[in-house]
This record gives C-alpha cells, sequence and structure tokens, in this order.
C-alpha cells in the first residue's frame, strides 16, 4: 500500500473549505472509494502525489496532457508567454495563430471563436443553434457528456423519444424540457424525434467517450447529418474530447461528417484552459459582434493558454500521433490479456488512439449496455493498480488516455501492474 497521509491531511482540509473537497466531482474517488490522491508534479507520463508516490498517468488531465508533463518546447512557450504578460482584454497575436491552426486542421471549421472551458464551448453552440434557427427543441444523447450546461445535463429516461427531465436539482424543467434525450446509435429514435417536432440542432460527441468508449455504429453520424438538413436544423459535433486527439483533425479525420457547429477543448488547451467552438462561417456571423447572438469571455483567448495550445498543437506531428497511437495498442492488448488471463468478463472499445474496457461482455453501443458492466470489478482493479504505481481514470465510464511520453519503461510498469489489478477483479465477482 502506498503512503497517503498527505493526501488524507489536504483531502480533510479541502472539505472543510471546497464541497466534498474536490473542484471536480470525479476526483473525489466517490465511484471507487479511497483517499484521491493530491498530485504535486508531472514529468513525461509520470505524475508524482504529495506523499511522494509516483504514477503513470493514464488520466492525462482527461486528455490535454497528449505530449506527457512539461513537454520542454511547452514550457519554454509558456515561459515566454509569461514573461510578456498575462492577459490584457484586448485581442492578441497568439488568438490569431491558434484560430488558424484550427481552421486549417478541420475543414468543416471556417471560423472559430476561443472560449476557457468546454461546458462553454457547447453552452455557446447551442446558443448560437438557437439563434440562427429559431427554434429552441435541442436533440442530445443519453450517456453524451458535453459539460455542465444546464440544457445538456438532462440525461435520464428510457423509451423510444423520451422528453428530458432534469436530472440535477437546480437545473429548472423548463430548461430540460427543450432537450430531447435519446438512445445512443438508435436512428429511428432520432426520425420519430424528427418528426414530432421542430428542432433547432441535434448535439452528439463525435465519437462518445464519457461513457468509456461508444464508437458510432457505421453511418450513424451521417444520418444525423442527413436528418439535420431534411429538417432544417444543425448539427453541432462535440470535439471537445477527440478534437486532436485521434487525429491532427479529431475524429472528423476517420469519420469525415460535415457538422455546422463544432466544439473543442482539452488537447488544444495542452492543459491550461482553453477551449473553442467554431464552423460554417454562414452561422458564426450570427455570433456578436458581427451578429445578434451574444457571446464573451473575460479571458477568452488568454495568452498563455493559446501559447501552450498552439505549442502542443504544433509540437503533434505525425511522429507524435504514432507514439500516442501505439502506446494506447500496447496498454490495451495488455490490459486485454491479462483479464483473459483472470477470467474477467470485459470487452474493450477502441476509437483510434482512445480505449476504454467495460466490465461486462456484452458489446456496448449505448448507455444501457455500458451500465450492465461490474463497477465492484473495476473498483477493485483501479485500486490494485494504483497500489502499483498506475493511476488509472476513477471511474468505470471513463476512457484511458496516452501520450507520446509513454515510453516502453512506462508502458512495462503498467504491463507489470495488470495481472495482478486482473486477480483482484476475477476475486470479487
Ligand atoms: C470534457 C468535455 C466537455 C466539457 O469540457 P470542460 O472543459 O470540462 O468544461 C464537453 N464535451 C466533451 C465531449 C468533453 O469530453
Amino acid at each position: 500500500m502506498s503512503r497517503t497521509h498527505n493526501s488524507e491531511d489536504l483531502f480533510a482540509r479541502a472539505s472543510a473549505v471546497v464541497p466534498g473537497g474536490v473542484n471536480s466531482p470525479v476526483r473525489a474517488f466517490g465511484a471507487v472509494g479511497g483517499t484521491p490522491r493530491f498530485m504535486a508534479s508531472g514529468q513525461g507520463p509520470y505524475i508524482t502525489d504529495v506523499d511522494g508516490n509516483r504514477y503513470v498517468d493514464l488520466v492525462c488531465s482527461w486528455g490535454p496532457m497528449i505530449l506527457g508533463h512539461r513537454h520542454p518546447a511547452v514550457v519554454e512557450a509558456v515561459s515566454q508567454a509569461v514573461a510578456h504578460g498575462f492577459s490584457y482584454g484586448t485581442a492578441t497575436p497568439g488568438e490569431v495563430e491558434l484560430a488558424e491552426e484550427i481552421v486549417g486542421r478541420v475543414a468543416p471549421v471556417e471560423k472559430v471563436r476561443l472560449v476557457s472551458s468546454g461546458t462553454e464551448a457547447t453552452m455557446s453552440a447551442v446558443r448560437l443553434a438557437r439563434g440562427f434557427t429559431g427554434r429552441s427543441k435541442v436533440i442530445k444523447f443519453a450517456g453524451c457528456y458535453h459539460g455542465h450546461v444546464d440544457a445538456l445535463l438532462a440525461s435520464a429516461g428510457s423509451g423510444v423519444v423520451t422528453f428530458g427531465l432534469p436530472d440535477t436539482p437546480g437545473v429548472t424543467g423548463a430548461s430540460a424540457a427543450d432537450t430531447i434525450v435519446l438512445p445512443y446509435n438508435d436512428v429511428k429514435a432520432v426520425e420519430e424525434a424528427f418528426a414530432a417536432a421542430e428542432i433547432a440542432c441535434v448535439i452528439t460527441e463525435a465519437c462518445p467517450a464519457n461513457m468509456g468508449i461508444v464508437p458510432p455504429l457505421d453511418g450513424f453520424n451521417t444520418r444525423l447529418r442527413e436528418l439535420c438538413t431534411a429538417n432544417g436544423a444543425l448539427l453541432i459535433v462535440d470535439e471537445v474530447l477527440t478534437g486532436f486527439r485521434v487525429s491532427p483533425s479529431g475524429w472528423y479525420g476517420l469519420d469525415p461528417v460535415e457538422a455546422d457547429l463544432m466544439t473543442f477543448g482539452k488537447v488544444m488547451g495542452g492543459g491550461l484552459p482553453a477551449a473553442a467552438f467554431g464552423g460554417r462561417a454562414e452561422v458564426m456571423a450570427h455570433l456578436a459582434p458581427e451578429g445578434p447572438v451574444y457571446q464573451a469571455g473575460t479571458l477568452s483567448g488568454n495568452p498563455l493558454a493559446c501559447a501552450a495550445g498552439l505549442t502542443t498543437l504544433r509540437t503533434l506531428d505525425a511522429q507524435a500521433y504514432a507514439k500516442v497511437d501505439v502506446a494506447a495498442a500496447v496498454v490495451a492488448d495488455a490490459a486485454t490479456e491479462a483479464l483473459s488471463a483472470a477470467g474477467v468478463p470485459h470487452r474493450l472499445q477502441t476509437a483510434g488512439n482512445l480505449f476504454s474496457i467495460f466490465f461486462t461482455d456484452r458489446q456496448v453501443t449505448d448507455f444501457a449496455d455500458a451500465q450492465t458492466q461490474s463497477t465492484a470489478a473495476y473498483k477493485a482493479f483501479f485500486h490494485a493498480m494504483l497500489d502499483q504505481g498506475v493511476y488509472l481514470p476513477p471511474s468505470a465510464y471513463e476512457a484511458w488516455f496516452l501520450s507520446s511520453a509513454h515510453d516502453d519503461e512506462a508502458l512495462e510498469r503498467v504491463a507489470g501492474a495488470l495481472p495482478g489489478a486482473a486477480k483482484a477483479a476475477a476475486a470479487v465477482l
């Protein structure tokens, strides 16, 4: 067992002044139990906690650290930006370069607006879609996460067409009532929803990765595109997680469906707060100050965040992507091998270099399938890995993230920990 005294002390102090002791719920280890680790530093594929335990990091800040921690080029770029000034509340050159980089990579994005979080990006994209179409209703899919936007937190209910009920207190019935929540990968449900109501937009994760990895079935995104076009609705493809990770142009590079609006975050900020939404120039022209749909941000396009994001994107050459791809394949293969050897029912699902392992033996095509997995098995697996110095996502419903810094030594450490963790999972089944 690792020492955790300092994390325990900090968690107790944090719990006195911060709700649940954390600033984002998953960090509290609620799904796996135990003391959340407070991190002190990171280097390449490793993170070190306040008790001096070093872990191979398979979370990578939920995606942004695709080059590993403290990549020298990013450290240099941010240091130079720091030396100039932190924030002016004016336009700056870095914003132009970052916007050009995004527009240059993702064909459907002709114009882009920078914001500070993925939540802001999806919230603004939905507002713009409603402003552009003059309609209210939004279709989203159960299990797709788009940040904590009120209208997009509704996900409860089953049945063919479920008019959303808020699934968190504080979201009004009125704001959830404009959200239609459908099962993922269910074309018929989408067709029926379009027949029943005037739709402003469909928002979908390019490839869902926030209920574990649940790739779109062949043609699903294309069918969404067709239905939106036929009904005068906009298609919003959320690439906050997949964007610039699974390929230089994100999921779009693997499954080129033309969205009207797209959202980005995570990798494009390189570990600092930066996100974006963009799309067809005709639609983006409705945004203030060019058009009437209001959207703004004190720190939008922050110079430090732009420096980190731009340098991360520019450093991500073909070789870097190839390293991420190989590292992900090595870990995914080793994990399935260890789980099979231990007789643990599981299902590996991949989306380019993103993957997750469901502790169930059935194919997962929607959120209901995902919920058939054994979270108890994952919990045992997670803690056995943690004790051996591998930091996995503290929830069974998350993707595993690799970086170009995950070298042989780090990958061997993961491989060495897997058989024991698989046995720990087998023991609770
Ligand atoms: C992380 C994520 C968001 C929210 O981004 P934040 O920066 O956490 O607000 C939105 N959509 C998807 C697909 C995400 O993975």
